[in-house]
């Protein structure tokens, strides 16, 4: 019998890009890393870009032990398209006081740094004592772009989805990211 795309999403994908083992060894990498870079002296705010960024965001802090709080802000690039369209909106800003604090930008995926670069300063604006941003996937398309302090993978051009990462919605849950 054929398999529906319909009922098992999985039989539209190409190919399996990064399992769920290797995400998982790397996302601990990362925290462990992270614990190291801040103290609580720091007052550390994690804050993760929604929606793509909610699987990530939720292994990552559970792997890092320096204390820290967390919140999410919302931008939005891409609609439903698999192509950057190049304009960032906040849907959602962060709520919690950044003054003298430090703050981890936490991303699925950089692709343009279009996104970043908007991000950075309207969290700069908000006087952090410094920002910086772990991407668990870096396409490294643009030269010259601003450099996240920490990458998980450099990710082949393709489109990508799978552990937040989405197209039109679909295949945020899965544990592992794959090519469409
Ligand atoms: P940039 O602003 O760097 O061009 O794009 C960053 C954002 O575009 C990411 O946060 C993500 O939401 C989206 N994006 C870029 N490449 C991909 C991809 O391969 N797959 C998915 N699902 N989203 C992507
Ligand atoms: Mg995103």
């Amino acid at each position: 019998m054929k398999e529906d795309p319909a009922t098992n999403p999985d039989s539209a994908l190409r190919e399996v890009v990064f399992s769920e083992e290797t995400i998982r060894h790397r996302v601990r990498e990362l925290g462990r890393e992270i614990s190291r870079e801040y103290s609580k002296t720091d007052r550390l705010v994690i804050i993760g870009v929604l929606k793509g960024s909610f699987l990530f965001m939720a292994d990552l802090v559970r792997a890092i032990d320096t204390p820290h709080e967390v919140d999410f802000l919302m931008a939005s690039s891409y609609g439903d398209a698999t192509v950057s369209s190049g304009d960032v909106t906040l849907l959602y800003d962060p709520k919690t006081n950044l003054e003298g604090r430090a703050v981890l930008l936490v991303e699925d995926i950089v692709d343009t740094g279009a996104t970043l670069s908007e991000l950075i300063p309207r969290m700069e604006e908000r006087g952090p004592s410094r920002v910086d941003v772990v991407t668990l996937l870096h396409k490294r398309l643009t030269d010259g772009m601003l450099e996240p302090r920490w990458v998980g993978f450099d990710a082949p051009k393709s489109f990508l989805v799978g552990y937040g990462l989405d197209h039109a919605e679909d295949f945020r849950h899965l544990p592992y990211i794959a090519s469409l």
